[in-house]
């Protein structure tokens, strides 16, 4: 595997570097390192506008075909993008659903309407997107969906409790998985349906997290109503469709990740050296242990990526489990740094690092918790029984 980038690709970095140089000055200056973990709902209607700011340039969903809002960029364009996003302290996109999870589902298993009616808004930044897969009794074990939808006089009706979903109170469509067959039973009978989040049968009730932010939320339909043709895929086909779009969460959109873990990493260490702890062994084995875990994370996704997409699922587990407690373990790293500074403040007053740590303590839950990838790596790539 050759690692280095051609002219043409150095071209297209020089040329992203200098759009997100240019861009984050002026009225997006204040965006610069904000909404990312911990600070997720900050800042929403500039990040919006940020966001129609990329999708005028052609950045917001950058693989996508022009003729869809996108700039046909190589897988290795997308890297590089990713690099410098985070590199320019750029913010947490609002439309990072619609735009990794949603789109690229839509790519694959949609009707050229449904592309042409659902990805353009995405890549101009107007439609944002929410995921309605978690329920209060599905979770990991998501075949127990239960909110159904009903066909009636040519239209579904949907009914029933989503929650933890993220940016539900900013998005205008979910991506609901639900019940299409009555009285069917586990992954059989479900349907992944696009349903409008702004009309007077859905409810939304954000939840406050221990960062302060209301990242998710609670969702409610009652008699919600979605067109006949709004499904995705097959109608009791939805099963398939939705463990398609967890690949995705849980592979490529995290490329752009590393990059901003390394920036993390970064302010970790000028903070231990700022407090004089490089002397201390044990917290520079753990900094070298840090940075030797990012390289790994960067040449696996790298690895796994840039190879045809055979066995995507499990090397996706793999890396999920991976950059998950990788995270996790930053967060306590963070605060060992930090010592008694680490445990100061209230919800009003959170560092940057504050809230690393307070919001890496969900990455190993969502998207899959570790347990879930570790099941998933034991049955389908190590054979061993259930
Ligand atoms: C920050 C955040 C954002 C989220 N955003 C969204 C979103 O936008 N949309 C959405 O639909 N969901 C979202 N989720 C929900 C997330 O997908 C679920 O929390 C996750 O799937 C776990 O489900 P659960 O919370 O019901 O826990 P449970 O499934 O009840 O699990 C509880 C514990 O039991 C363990 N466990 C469960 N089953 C097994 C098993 N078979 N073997 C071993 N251990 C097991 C789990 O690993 C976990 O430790 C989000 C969650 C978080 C934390």
């Amino acid at each position: 595997m050759d690692l280095t980038f051609t002219v043409k690709e150095e071209a297209f970095r020089d040329e992203a570097r200098e759009f997100l140089r240019q861009s984050l000055s002026g009225e997006f200056e204040q965006l610069k390192g904000r909404g990312g973990p911990g600070d997720e709902d900050a800042l929403f209607a500039e990040r919006k506008a940020w966001e129609q700011h990329l999708g005028r340039h052609g950045y917001a969903c950058l693989s996508w075909p022009r003729e869809l809002g996108g700039r046909a960029a190589s897988f290795w364009e997308e890297v590089i993008w990713n690099e410098e996003y985070a590199r320019a302290r750029a913010p947490g996109r609002v439309g990072h659903i619609g735009a990794q999870l949603l789109g690229p589902t839509v790519l694959a298993f949609g009707t050229d309407a449904q592309k042409q009616r659902y990805l353009p808004p995405i890549a101009r930044g107007d439609e944002l997107w929410c995921q309605g897969y978690s329920e209060p009794n599905a979770g990991s074990d998501l075949a127990g969906v239960e909110t159904r939808a009903t066909l009636v006089d040519g239209e579904w009706r949907v009914t029933g409790q989503k929650v933890w979903t993220s940016l539900a109170q900013f998005s205008d469509h979910c991506f609901v998985l639900c019940r299409t067959t009555p009285g069917s039973r586990r992954h059989e009978g479900l349907s992944y349906l696009l349903v409008p989040m702004r009309q007077p049968g859905v409810r939304v009730v954000p939840i406050q997290q221990m960062t302060g932010s209301s990242e998710f939320n609670e969702v409610f339909f009652d008699e919600a109503r979605a067109g006949e043709g709004e499904v995705i895929g097959p109608v009791g086909g939805g099963w398939k469709i939705a463990m398609a779009t967890l690949g995705f969460e849980r592979g490529v959109s995290t490329l752009g990740q590393q990059a901003h873990f390394l920036g993390e990493l970064r302010e970790i260490t000028e903070r231990a050296r700022a407090l004089g702890k490089l002397a201390d062994p044990a917290l520079r084995q753990r900094l070298a242990e840090a940075w030797m875990g990012l390289r790994v994370m960067r040449l696996h996704a790298l690895r796994t990526f840039s190879a045809e997409a055979t066995g995507l699922t499990r090397a996706s587990s793999v890396s999920k489990l991976h950059w998950a407690t990788w995270h996790r373990e930053l967060g306590k790293l963070a605060m060992d740094i930090l010592g008694p500074e680490g445990l100061a403040g209230d919800h009003s007053s959170l560092t940057r690092l504050q809230q690393l740590f307070l919001f890496s303590r969900s990455d190993t839950i969502y998207a899959g918790s570790n347990e879930i990838q570790r099941n998933i790596i034991a049955e389908r790539a190590l054979g061993l029984p259930r």
